[in-house]
């Protein structure tokens, strides 16, 4: 098999087994790879139903065919499992070096299973694979982790991914960090690594990863390069200014989520823009492996020294969202998630819920004592409440539990702006509906990534869609981009490489690397298959689409105030029936047997 090894690690924590598991290129058709292969062996092998936090939910750690190889972006990897955030699944992406070391390593996935005894991490070296102890290393910050685990194995290839205080405190929102700062972020991966006792993985391989046509893979490579370089913003905004650029741009089209989302327009968007990052703190750029774009960020403050990031999400939820305009801050607090192992947008999200229940009135300056008062623009909550959280003490505690239980405990979960109870990212659905569709049908809840409909609502990729239609024509872009993104999650490559590339790119790449003759078409059916996967084991896990795929009440019924979307709201009512008909599933959002058989996962039903 080519791009795929055609192997898998399973590592049960519980018994001390690891074993070697093989799958054919039959298989590897039918799902490609990394969020692909995740999804099919849950659903083989686990029950829906499992508690997240249990033994018996499994964590998948999966690069995708691409991964390691020379395509542009081709270092990404997936972590997939049931999420204790939303209850459903969960496929968060991270880029950096680890995914493409664990395919030098020889493996496709690491399949981690049970708990084990106390903290452990695991060592894979080629063929060699090892649980050690890591009970010197539990409570430590990501950093720290990162280098006494160096030192103790002394090769300089080593990459790591583990958790933080975060993850161990079963925080619902930590992540799953690798090389320092990069975030497989979403949903509580790092809660459900926690849960297991498994601190981190260490990865250091010596294979090459094997392509079936060279030349040819390698001309594929370059023409595809040449494309992103001469993208305008893959090739230009997003190495100058990072994603950060976005500040600005989403906040001129009046969806720059603002104070928990009571607006779309931001007053101070310039000072925490890319461009201001760039004029005063960046001192370089930071590419993942085999990336021609580079949109990471290496800063400089004097209190952290040099850190890398905020990309926009980050900006925003810590920024915007809180009313907090200090740049400098917003950086600090970036870093202290980062170290601590918590997701970014669920951490400000979690903030401004509080923020909005403290203004008007249901969270009481009693209960929070001396601890910094929850005010628009009061920095302090930063960098007293992350810490809180991570280690869920006093308020935090309740914090750790993220921002829709937060607002629910006070009676009012529709202070939460989240959907599945995952925090929402930042851009206000009221100005751009096909997005607010997405967030609504997204497998794993509140998610912008996975349904990127900003790309033709606001930028104009691959052509400019009104924002505010909501016609047939909208609901099938969505449905493609949520089947695109699926296709290139489990290729290994990063979604970035969309303003640039088209289907027939991702193709070429693909067929060059595994030696297949594939259609776009066949490609973009696997999309479809890991989608639909992913939809029967949420319904299996106990999702009602007509409480699920919805949004919080401030999008359907409270216009919005101000700037060019002053007025609307999303007509979610007037899509949804579309979408699922479109899908090709039932009336009320069901994946029926025809359309399970047409894709090949009759069996999972
Ligand atoms: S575009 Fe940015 S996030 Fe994506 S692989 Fe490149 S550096 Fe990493």
């Amino acid at each position: 098999m080519y791009g795929n090894w055609g192997r898998f690690l399973r590592v049960n924590l519980s018994t001390g087994e690891v074993k070697v598991e093989e799958y054919d290129e039959e298989l590897a058709k039918k799902w490609l790879g990394s969020r692909g292969l995740a999804i099919y062996l849950l659903l083989k092998e686990m029950d829906p139903k499992v508690d997240p936090l249990s033994p018996e939910n499994k964590l998948i750690i999966a690069p995708g065919p691409l991964s390691g190889t020379s395509a542009p972006t081709g270092g990404r990897y997936n972590v997939v499992t049931k999420s204790p955030a939303t209850g459903f699944i969960t496929m968060s992406n991270s880029g950096g070096y680890f995914g493409a070391e664990l395919k030098f390593a020889g493996w496709d996935a690491i399949v981690v299973e049970g708990k084990a005894e106390k903290p452990v991490y695991i060592y894979v070296k080629d063929d060699d694979v090892e649980i050690r102890d890591a009970s010197h290393i539990w409570g430590k910050l990501v950093s720290e982790t990162e280098e006494t685990i160096r030192k103790e194995i002394g090769s300089k290839r080593l990459r790591i991914a583990s958790i933080g205080p975060a993850g161990e405190n079963l925080v619902k929102f930590a992540a799953v960090m690798n090389d320092g700062h990069r975030a497989a972020g979403r949903a509580g991966v790092g809660a459900v690594m926690g849960s297991k006792n498994l601190k981190a993985i260490a990865v250091e391989g010596s294979k090459t990863v094997p392509v079936a046509d060279k030349q040819k893979f390698m001309l594929t490579v370059r023409e595809k390069i040449n494309k992103l370089r001469n993208d305008p913003v893959a090739g230009g905004g997003l190495p100058k200014f990072g994603t950060a650029v976005l500040v600005n741009i989403i906040n001129e089209n009046g969806l720059y989520p603002t104070r928990n989302f009571q607006t779309g327009v931001y007053e101070h968007a310039y000072e925490q823009s890319g461009e201001a990052m760039a004029a005063k703190y960046l001192i370089r750029n930071q590419p993942c492996y085999a990336c021609p774009i580079g949109c990471g960020r290496v800063n400089k403050l004097p209190t952290v020294g040099v850190t890398e990031g905020p990309e926009y999400e980050s900006t925003w939820a810590l920024g915007a969202n809180l009313g907090i305009n200090d740049l400098a801050s917003i950086i600090e607090a970036n870093h202290m998630c980062d170290e601590l192992g918590l997701d970014t947008i669920s951490t400000g999200g979690t903030l401004a819920t509080a923020m909005e229940l403290y203004e008007k009135g249901f969270i009481k300056d009693e209960e929070l004592g001396d601890a910094p008062p929850f005010r628009w623009g009061n920095t302090e909550v930063l960098h007293y409440y992350i810490d809180k959280l991570a280690r869920r003490e006093g308020f935090g505690d309740k914090l750790a539990e993220g921002g829709y239980r937060l607002a629910e405990s006070y009676g009012h979960p529709e202070y939460s702006m989240s959907v599945k109870k995952l925090e929402l990212p930042a851009y206000d659905p009221r100005g751009a509906e096909g997005h607010g569709l997405g967030y609504a049908t997204n497998n794993r809840g509140g998610c912008h990534i996975k349904n990127y409909m900003i790309s033709p609502e606001i930028l104009g990729y691959p052509y400019k869609m009104d924002p505010h239609d909501v016609s047939d024509d909208k609901v099938k872009m969505l449905i493609l981009f949520q089947d695109l993104s699926a296709l290139i999650d489990a290729a290994g490559l990063c979604l970035f490489t969309t303003f640039g590339l088209g289907a027939d790119d991702y193709r070429d790449m693909l067929n060059a690397a595994l030696g297949w003759d594939l259609s776009t078409e066949d490609y973009l059916k696997i999309g479809e298959r890991i989608w639909n996967a992913e939809r029967i084991f949420n319904l299996k896990a106990g999702l009602d689409p007509e409480r699920d795929d919805s949004l919080p009440k401030r999008f359907l019924e409270e216009p919005m105030p101000e700037g060019p979307n002053k007025g609307h709201v999303v007509r979610l009512k007037e899509m949804l029936p579309r979408y699922y008909k479109l899908r090709g599933w039932t009336e009320d959002g069901r994946v029926p047997k025809e359309k399970a058989e047409e894709l090949g996962i009759g069996e999972f039903l």
